[in-house]
């Protein structure tokens, strides 16, 4: 692989490392993602933060992660399709364990469905076996946190899968995705959340990162993409610009719906206007909203803990009204990894 250093961009990421911004808000890019797909889907999760029940297509993305994860801490020799199959039942079982509602899912009793699910979770696995062979590989890091601050005062993070370094030092950053809505769909959003993760190791490693791989476990292919660093720039205005919208539509309280296909897989059909709902009132103090996020947590921290803290998102106050994203026009969704 070939990398692209920024050399240019180097300073400011040095810069960025270095000095103690005054960080002010944070941004995943699951909750950029949610603005671009409908405000109000993001009004719902970042500022009412109301609950959402897991589905099973959720719940199947976070096992085949967490086995996809463990899998790197066997030796080289034993990471097979036959050892992976075996991890799913004792992966599901600590998943439960630390999220109880998981088993609501089958009601607790419904074996055969839960037999039906850890099967489809082990098809997904064996596709993962046939894009890649796990035995030649020795990721750099997995379900690692990285952040950087933008702008001067926007701390944008999240948690990558999988980064593989390779001998020149090349950067490769892979994302699965195991979801079974069609790809079409939700392709834009996957791709930005990767340009994400490479902005951010760019900023803060100063390299451009030579391939983002997505992994459609589900399809058994690998999309690979590579980000240049004039592509990089235009993102990071990108992403601040969908901030500053995030915080003018916060000011007005104004947080449109923005129907779409994707609606079906939105948790809050019965709080939305465009299918006949009502949302709650606007939180007046939305707990935490006025504080600014905390530095980045540990690196070593569960997905789920991640998503918990990514909607910490607090937008700055009042500035004048005028809702329209930036670069809204991707269509992407929400559902499953
Ligand atoms: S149902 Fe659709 S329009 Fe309504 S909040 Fe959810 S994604 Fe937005």
């Amino acid at each position: 692989m070939t990398v692209e250093t920024a050399t240019s961009h180097t300073t400011a990421a040095d810069a960025a490392q270095t000095a103690e911004p005054a960080v002010t808000a944070s941004l995943s890019p699951s909750r950029a993602a949610d603005f671009k797909t409908c405000p109000l889907l993001y009004r719902f999760r970042s500022i009412d933060r109301i609950p959402e029940r897991p589905n099973a297509e959720q719940a199947r993305g976070t096992l085949v992660h967490a086995v996809l994860e463990r899998l790197f801490d066997l030796p080289a020799a034993e990471r097979t399709p036959t050892t992976a199959a075996h991890m799913v039942t004792a992966e599901w079982t600590r998943l439960v364990a630390e999220q109880p509602e998981l088993a609501d899912l089958f009601d607790g009793h419904d074996a055969t469905d839960l037999t039906g699910f850890l099967d489809s979770a082990r098809e997904l696995l064996d596709g993962y076996f046939r894009v890649e062979d796990p035995r030649r590989l020795e990721p750099a890091e997995r379900e690692s946190l990285i952040s950087a601050v933008v702008d001067g005062q926007l701390l944008i993070r999240g948690y990558i899968d999988r980064l593989d370094v390779a001998p020149d030092g090349a950067l490769r950053v892979v994302d699965y995705k195991t979801g079974g809505a069609p790809r079409e769909a939700f392709e834009a959003r996957a791709l930005f959340q990767l340009k994400f993760y490479a902005l951010v190791l760019w900023r803060t490693r100063g390299v451009v990162p030579a391939v983002l791989r997505l992994l459609y476990l589900k399809d058994a292919e690998a999309c690979d993409y590579r980000p240049d660093v004039d592509e990089l720039v235009r993102f990071e205005r990108t992403v601040v610009a969908l901030w500053r919208a995030i915080e003018q539509a916060t000011a007005a309280r104004d947080f449109r719906p923005k129907p779409s296909r994707l609606c079906a897989w939105c948790n809050h059909q019965a709080l939305c206007p465009a299918f006949g709902g009502t949302p709650p009132p606007f939180p007046e103090q939305p707990a935490a909203d006025a504080a600014p996020s905390p530095p980045a947590p540990p690196a070593r921290v569960t997905r789920r803990a991640a998503d918990t803290a990514a909607r910490s998102i607090h937008p700055r106050p009042p500035a004048p009204p005028s809702a329209t994203p930036p670069d809204a026009a991707d269509g992407a969704a929400p559902p499953p990894r």
